[in-house]
């Protein structure tokens, strides 16, 4: 059969682009792997600048997408998002638009796009849901990307609204997994304990984790978080977002993050926690009742086969990666 849909993934080239390339092309299921009727492209920003107008419609001009999937952002830890706010509301703001704009211009059927749960409001109640974007200031530490994203939902109203639409979006928690960004000054926390703990092995220092180790996350692999892209991009009808998250009993500690790294590298050497550092917020913690209500028999990958996997691919990979 030739294919009959193209789906267009934008940054096709970061930890969950590589992770939905690597689903597609491995996972021999029927609800996950490829279809016959379907041709994915993963994009690059060798492809063309999503900031640029022109140069965004020129991609959809070449590859006529029949869906998209819109994964990419200007991304970064806390320390970046602090320094650079105007530049991370002005590029995701125009990522987004231009990305929205173009796919409603010629035509694309579905738009799935990413937000975080650093959409939420900082003062909140527990768990967060996904009722709850819009009610109040995000943290004012990454205030601009946190805006930018939660245009997008605004932005899938409207189009729904005034053109009749289907763009919607998901909220995924802290993804780890390969192709992370390993770098120690802006990683994300578990890749940048797994560098950290790898230079401690290798130099034969202490293994230090900044922080009490209390603080509570709900991380998700990021080959989960792919299926579950595949799945909203077939299946999910609403507009408004979908929380993609392990469950609230599957939160873990810092510290049993710490633990799983620890194992997955085999380090014995010195491991002690640097409590004179801050924590940041004790937890976030999100519901996944509204997955569960769609995809209630759906197994994410155990947290310490997902970590060990994820260490295996940063030791295979560690010349090139990024860091
Ligand atoms: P990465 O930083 O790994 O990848 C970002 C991707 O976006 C890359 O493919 C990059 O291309 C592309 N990109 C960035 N700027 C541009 C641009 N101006 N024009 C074209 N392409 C561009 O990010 P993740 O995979 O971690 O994030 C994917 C999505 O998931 C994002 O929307 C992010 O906000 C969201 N998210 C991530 C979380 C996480 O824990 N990592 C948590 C919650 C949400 P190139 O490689 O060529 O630079």
């Amino acid at each position: 059969m030739s294919p009959q849909k193209v789906i267009l993934v934008t940054g096709g080239s970061g930890l969950v682009g590589k992770a939905v390339q690597w689903v597609i092309e491995n996972d021999t299921s029927e609800q996950f792997g490829k279809h016959a009727d379907e041709e994915w492209v993963f994009l690059t920003s060798k492809d063309g600048d999503l900031r640029d107008a022109a140069a965004t419609r020129a991609i959809f001009d070449k590859y006529k997408p029949t869906h998209v999937l819109h994964l990419a952002a200007m991304v970064g830890g806390l320390f970046k998002n602090m320094k650079y706010k105007l530049d991370f509301l002005r590029d995701n703001m125009l990522i987004n638009d231009n990305v929205l704009h173009a796919s409603f211009e010629t035509n694309v059927q579905k738009v799935v796009s990413c937000l975080s749960t650093c959409v939420f409001p900082d003062n909140t109640s527990y768990p967060i849901d996904e009722t709850m974007v819009h009610n109040g200031p995000p943290h004012e530490s990454n205030f601009g990307y946190a805006h930018g994203k939660r245009m997008l939902d605004v932005y899938n109203h409207a189009y729904h609204e005034q053109y009749g639409r289907q763009y919607t979006s998901a909220i995924p928690t802290n993804v780890f997994g390969p192709y992370d960004n390993y770098s120690l000054e802006d990683a994300h926390v578990l890749p940048a304990l797994t560098h950290k703990c790898y230079l401690a092995k290798k130099n034969n220092t202490p293994f230090v984790v900044s922080g009490t180790g209390k603080p509570l996350r709900q991380f998700i692999y990021s080959r989960d978080l792919a299926r579950l892209f595949i799945w909203c991009l077939r299946e999910y009808q609403e507009i408004d977002p979908i929380i993609l998250s392990v469950g609230e009993e599957d939160e873990v500690s810092i510290k049993d993050v710490a633990d799983a790294i620890v194992k997955a590298l085999d380090f014995t050497g010195e491991y002690t926690f640097d409590t004179s550092k801050a924590d940041g917020q004790y937890k976030k913690t999100a519901s996944n009742a509204k997955l569960r209500k769609y995809l209630p028999d759906f197994k994410f990958t155990p947290f310490d086969v997902a970590v060990k996997e994820s260490v295996e691919w940063f030791l295979d990979n560690y010349e090139s990666l990024r860091k």
